[in-house]
């Protein structure tokens, strides 16, 4: 048997593990159950993917998004490593075939999303495959204490009983202390085991701003950051705003670009691609931008809003600074912003009532029978169904969002898709009708000329592109596609713009739809939980480094202040005598009732920027020094 740094030279031609690398593929060499914990970039695939190919037989990979799985199937495949990936988006005749492949075929690496787990044909599947390890990437996803917590991740110990001896290794980048310990309990470690890379970056100096302005902010930022020669990222929480923001940047000619999940998919790869290169340097983006990102020299990553948690604020930093060297991540928020976040976190939990309207008019809409519709997928117009049932198209997703999380149905999380084409007959039937037919014909050729693996497997095509290179219409070419499907010669999976909805249970009977309200409550209660630590991140004084690395319960190992963050930075002396200043003002301020209005102080202060002094009443009230009244608007001094 080879090692693992000749398997690491031979397909990756890397000369050497990184820290802790080798530990954790050891672990599961020996057969041990194993939680890694790297951070983002830190190079958690290979930790599976090197004794994933040492051993005889395949490896399963459970992974939360299909644009991961698909990263990594292409990173693979450019290896010369067999890998296929299954995903709800595939049919389910797809799905049979890279089943059999796993089974009896010479795959080497299995991708599933987490719902397929529960499904009979897989487990059927599964227990006949030679699995020689289970993989469970995003392994936070499997604990409710966790910033994205999925069900379905609790599926794995099902299938896991069907292959008692194979080995876990669960893998993440965001883990707080509970989670860590709930990871292993609920995947049923035979014995903990927990190896550790700790959360500090060295290189990354963390920054939130308080302002009155993000956009001018940004724009000097740019300016001082080297946005000429350097590469970065902007993330907003709206596609709206990546786009806004986007055409203000390029009008002020910076070298900027932007991404989100509703840009079809070439499109997306393309400027993935250009950024990569550096062509673009600035990427203003959704945090659909990042999963599976592979650059180690991003220079800077700024947020123009707040993410919903430390975690996901962690990952999206984190994608700066990669290669060690120096690397800055840059926050900043408007007073508003805080009060916004906090309204979305209730808008996204719609009354469980409400829920179970849309659930039942998304089964009317789809015409689809109680009791049936079971692993089915339809294309779903989220808007037009909001308007004929009279929804608010916020709501509508929000509570198809819960109602995935409660397992009933589940949405592509992949907007647009690609058209998919498999050749299922034989080159000579196909044969046969390419002398019968002109048209199919030259459709045909040009298809097997430019799509190899196509007998194998589905494969993208582009109907427009082959309309050019052909001379064939695009509906011609439609036409004979849906032809071969009848003929069965072809499985032909036309494009759509629309997201799709799956039945993960049948559609159900109103009095069967049970919503647990307690579960709602929880998961409520832990997003405005999330919330709250990530407002305590900006507001604090405190080194970020530090108080990042005490959420992920890294208060033991000798932590420093970073001396180089907004903290560190700001200086204490001056904030201090801007407390006294303010205090001293609202004392002149107290009316009848002991309050003083929040606005009146800020005009009474007209040297000091609105955001600078809301920052520091939220410290005079962290303190309790005052006392912020319930509306936002005034206080008191304790
Ligand atoms: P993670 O999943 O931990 O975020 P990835 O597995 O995606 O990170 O790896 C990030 C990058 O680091 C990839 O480009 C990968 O090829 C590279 N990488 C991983 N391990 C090594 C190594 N030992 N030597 C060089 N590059 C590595
Ligand atoms: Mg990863």
């Amino acid at each position: 048997m080879q090692t693992p740094q000749e398997i690491l030279k031979a397909y990756w031609n890397f000369d050497a593990f990184r820290a802790k690398q080798l530990e954790i593929i050891n672990a599961s060499l020996e057969g041990k159950d194993c939680l890694a914990l790297l951070p983002t970039g830190g190079g958690k695939s290979l930790c599976y993917q090197v004794p994933g190919m040492m051993k005889d037989g395949v490896c399963l990979v459970i992974s939360p998004l299909i644009a991961l799985m698909e990263d990594q199937v292409t990173n693979l495949k450019s290896r010369g490593i067999n890998a296929v990936a299954i995903n709800s988006s595939m049919s389910k005749k797809q799905i049979d075939i890279t089943l059999d492949n796993a089974i009896y075929g010479p795959i080497k690496f299995l991708y599933v999303s987490p719902e397929r787990l529960k499904t009979r044909l897989f487990q059927v599947r599964f227990a006949k495959m030679k699995i020689n390890l289970i993989a469970v990437d995003e392994a936070h996803c499997i604990s409710q204490w966790g910033y994205d917590f999925r069900p379905s991740y609790l599926s794995i110990t099902d299938i896991r009983k069907l292959q008692p001896n194979v080995p876990i290794l669960a893998l993440t980048a965001t883990a707080t202390p509970d989670v860590v310990i709930d990871i292993q309990e609920k995947l049923e470690f035979k014995e903990l085991n927990v190896i550790q890379k700790s959360f500090e970056r060295k290189n990354l100096v963390y920054n939130t701003f308080g302002t009155n302005n993000k956009y001018n902010r940004i724009i000097t930022a740019l300016g001082r950051l080297n946005s000429i020669s350097d590469s970065g990222i902007i993330y907003c929480s709206t596609r709206r705003k990546v786009k806004e923001l986007f055409i203000k940047l390029n009008d002020q000619n910076f070298s900027v670009d932007y991404y989100h999940a509703g840009l079809d998919y070439e499109e997306r790869l393309n400027k993935q691609k250009s950024w990569t290169k550096g062509e673009t340097k600035i990427m203003v983006a959704t945090n659909a931008f990042g999963m599976g990102i592979d650059k180690a020299d991003v220079r800077f990553v700024l947020h123009h809003d707040i993410p919903a948690s430390i975690e996901a604020y962690f990952q999206e930093a984190g994608r700066a600074g990669r290669d060690g060297k120096a690397a800055t991540a840059q926050l900043f928020y408007e007073p508003d912003d805080i009060q916004k976040l906090k309204e979305n976190v209730a808008l996204k939990y719609p009354p469980i009532e409400t829920i179970k309207r849309i659930y039942n008019a998304l089964g009317s809409h789809l015409q689809l029978a109680i009791g049936s519709g079971l692993e089915e997928r339809f294309p779903i117009n989220i808007a037009q169904f909001a308007d004929k049932y009279d929804f608010n198209i916020l709501v509508v997703y929000n509570s198809l969002k819960f109602l995935e999380l409660c397992e009933f149905i589940k949405l592509s999380d992949n907007y647009k898709q690609p058209s998919q084409l498999k050749v299922l007959a034989n080159n000579k039937d196909l044969y046969s009708y390419q002398v019968k037919d002109k048209t199919l014909n030259k459709l045909l050729q040009f298809i097997l000329r430019t799509e190899m693996g196509i007998f194998d497997e589905y494969v993208r095509i582009n109907e427009f592109k082959i309309s050019s290179k052909t001379g064939l219409t695009i509906a011609e070419i439609r036409a004979k596609l849906e032809y071969m499907v009848q003929l069965e010669l072809v499985d032909y999976i036309p494009k759509s713009d629309l997201p799709f909805v799956t039945y993960v249970t049948e559609r159900l009977a109103d009095n069967n739809l049970s919503i647990s309200p307690k579960f709602y409550l929880d998961r409520k209660k832990i997003a405005e939980n999330k919330l709250e630590a990530m407002i305590h991140f900006l507001t604090s004084d405190r080194c970020k480094s530090e108080l990042l690395l005490q959420y992920f319960g890294e208060t033991e190992t000798e932590t420093e202040s970073c001396g180089k963050c907004s903290s560190c930075l700001f200086d204490k002396s001056e904030a201090k005598n801007l407390r006294k200043i303010i205090k001293k003002a609202a004392i002149d301020l107290i009316d009848d009732h002991d309050k003083i209005i929040i606005s009146e102080l800020i005009s009474a202060l007209p040297n000091h920027s609105r955001a600078i002094i809301i920052e520091n009443l939220r410290w005079l009230a962290d303190h309790d020094e005052i006392q912020i009244g319930p509306m936002g608007k005034t206080f008191v001094i304790n």
